[in-house]
C-alpha cells in the first residue's frame, strides 16, 4: 500500500506491522542522469519488493506499507555540482528515526529502510541500530545496489548500474545524447587512494563531470534484471523481518 496515495481510512484498515521506507538523495548524477536518481531507484525497489511480497504465495495475506521517500540525504561530497542538496548525518539520522517512530505509532513497527545512496549507508546503519535498541520499533537498512549479485561490483556513480536502472524504469529521464560525454568525463573508480586511505573529500577531486564508471555498460535489459534482483532480495528480507524475534536481552 502506497501511503501517499492512500486515505487515512485505507491506512487504518491496513492489517500489517510491516513497512518500507525509501531513502535516497537529490544530488548530481553526471550530465545524463537526473538529480533525483537515488530516491527514484529506492522508491522503485521499495514498491516492487512490497508488491512482490504482497502477491507471493507464502505471504499473500500480508500488506506492506510503502512510506513516501526521504529525498534529501548525506550528499555533501557532491556539493560543487549545481542542484545537489544535502543534510548533515545528524539531521538524516533524526529524520529517519522520527519517520520510523511515526510509522510505528500506527502499528507498522517493523521497518525496512530501502536505501539508494552510498553516502547514507553509515548514518543509516547507526540510526537503525539506535531504533532497534531504544525505540518501540525495529528497523533494518537495505541498500539495493549491494543486493544485486555480481552486478554490485560495477556500481560506480551514475555509471552502468544506475543508468541501466533508469533506462528500464524512467527512460525519458536519461539524456541519451549526453551519454558519450558522460563516459568521456568519468573516472574509473571512486576516490583517490594511497595506503588504503581515500585522500579525496569531494567527488570533484576525482571525477571531472561527477560520473564514476561507464554509463554505456548498462542497457534497459540489465536495469530490469537489477530491479528484479533487488526486489527478490527485499522480499526475502521482509519475510525475515516479519518472522524475527526482535526482543533484545536487557543490558546490565
Ligand atoms: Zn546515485
Amino acid at each position: 500500500m502506497r501511503l501517499a496515495d492512500a486515505t487515512w481510512t485505507d491506512a487504518d484498515a491496513a492489517d500489517t506491522d510491516l513497512a518500507v521506507l525509501p531513502v535516497g538523495s537529490t544530488e548530481q548524477h553526471g550530465p545524463h542522469a537526473p538529480l533525483g536518481t537515488d530516491h527514484f531507484t529506492a522508491q522503485a525497489v521499495a514498491e516492487a519488493g512490497a508488491e512482490a511480497y504482497e502477491t507471493d504465495a507464502d505471504t499473500a495475506t500480508d500488506d506492506v506499507v510503502v512510506a513516501p521517500p526521504v529525498t534529501v540525504g548525506v550528499s555533501e561530497e557532491h556539493r560543487q555540482f549545481t542542484g545537489t542538496l544535502w543534510v548533515s548525518p545528524d539531521t538524516f539520522r533524526s529524520t529517519v528515526r522520527d519517520v520510523v517512530g511515526s510509522l510505528a505509532s500506527h502499528g507498522w513497527d517493523r521497518v525496512v529502510v530501502v536505501n539508494g545512496h552510498g553516502g547514507n549507508v553509515a548514518a543509516l546503519g547507526e540510526v537503525c541500530a539506535t531504533i532497534a535498541r531504544h525505540d518501540d520499533a525495529y528497523a533494518v537498512p537495505f541498500t539495493w545496489f549491494d543486493a544485486v549479485g555480481d552486478h554490485s561490483a560495477d556500481m560506480g556513480h551514475a555509471g552502468p548500474l544506475e543508468t541501466a536502472f533508469l533506462r528500464h524504469t524512467d527512460p525519458d529521464l536519461v539524456r541519451e545524447d549526453r551519454v558519450e560525454d558522460a563516459a568521456a568525463g568519468a573516472s574509473d573508480g571512486w576516490g583517490d587512494w594511497t595506503s588504503h586511505a581515500n585522500l579525496a573529500v569531494d567527488v570533484v577531486e576525482f571525477s571531472e563531470n561527477g560520473v564514476v564508471g561507464d554509463p554505456r555498460d548498462g542497457d534497459a535489459e540489465r536495469g530490469e534484471a537489477l530491479l528484479d534482483l533487488a526486489a527478490d532480495s527485499l522480499v526475502a528480507l521482509l519475510d525475515a523481518v516479519e518472522t524475527r524475534d526482535t526482543s533484545l536481552p536487557p543490558h546490565e
